[in-house]
């Protein structure tokens, strides 16, 4: 389980950066967030809750997904979109309140 960070896509914000709860996330010298150590993540989703930009993608696990198959999420008011996009990049949508998706 880990996460891959799209550089084209960060805008900096550092959002993901202060929830990591592993500290796992850094900026690099052109302003753009980046993962030291992917390995290390434990996939509690923090980060990608906060990205605005749909800059991270969470790569599903071989028991929910594998092949490289992924979600990111979205948000529209109190909604979060969780997107899952398999291999073959069909998507499925799964809508939580924001204010319930610790609970998750
Ligand atoms: S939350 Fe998204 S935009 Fe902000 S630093 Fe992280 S990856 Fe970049
Ligand atoms: S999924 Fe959780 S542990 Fe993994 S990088 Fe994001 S915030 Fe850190």
């Amino acid at each position: 389980m880990s996460i891959k960070i799209d550089e084209n896509k960060c805008v900096g914000c550092e959002k993901c950066i202060n929830v990591c709860p592993g500290s796992l996330i850094y900026k690099n010298e052109a302003g753009k967030a980046f993962i030291k150590y992917p390995k290390d993540c434990w996939g509690c989703t923090a980060c990608i809750k906060e990205c605005k930009v749909m800059a991270i993608k969470y790569f599903l696990r071989a028991d929910i997904g594998g092949n490289g198959s992924y979600m990111y999420v979205s948000e529209k008011k109190e909604e979060l979109e969780w997107h899952m996009v398999d291999r073959k990049n069909n998507g499925k949508i799964v809508v939580t309140s924001r204010k319930e998706a610790n609970k998750y």
